[in-house]
């Protein structure tokens, strides 16, 4: 995708300090890190979102994101991983190239800016409504 920053990476046409990259993965260091160890992990092959990318190339990703996290555990003092992926950009995607973010948190590292969010009993009939509409769907 001409355009896109991320194929611009996958062609070496712009920097990015390099994780791990196979046939049809590459992840790479977030330049604007939510935490030290922020990394990105993309498809080679250009989709937008969720609902655009291949199932093996999602699939691919998210082998990669578990060798990664793995590593991460091995070699930063973390006590979790969040692992999060945006689609839209009303759900505040800004790069419209597939992209799971791995973002560690370090051991007595701050809170990450990352939910919690308010938790707010649902009642059970509107709950029950919405997933009906989604079931019926698939
Ligand atoms: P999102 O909001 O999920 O679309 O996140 C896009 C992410 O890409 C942000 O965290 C940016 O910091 C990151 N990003 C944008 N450009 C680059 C780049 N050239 N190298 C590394 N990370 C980037
Ligand atoms: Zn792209």
């Amino acid at each position: 995708m001409e355009n896109c920053i991320f194929c611009k990476i996958i062609a070496g046409k712009l920097p990015c300090i390099k994780i791990y990259e196979d046939e049809q993965v590459l992840a790479f260091s977030d330049i604007n890190p939510v935490s030290n160890g922020h990394t990105l992990v993309i498809p080679k092959n250009h989709a937008e979102n969720l609902w655009k990318i291949a199932a093996e190339d999602l699939t691919a990703v998210h082998l990669c994101s578990k060798k990664i996290i793995q590593a991460m555990k091995d070699a930063l003092n973390l006590s979790g991983v969040a692992c999060v992926q945006l689609n839209g950009s009303s759900v505040n995607q800004t790069v419209m190239h597939y992209h799971l973010h791995l973002i560690p948190r370090a051991v007595d590292g701050p809170s990450l800016p990352l939910g919690p969010w308010k938790m707010q009993q649902g009642t059970l009939e509107s709950i029950q409504d919405t997933a009906d509409k989604i079931i019926a769907a698939l």
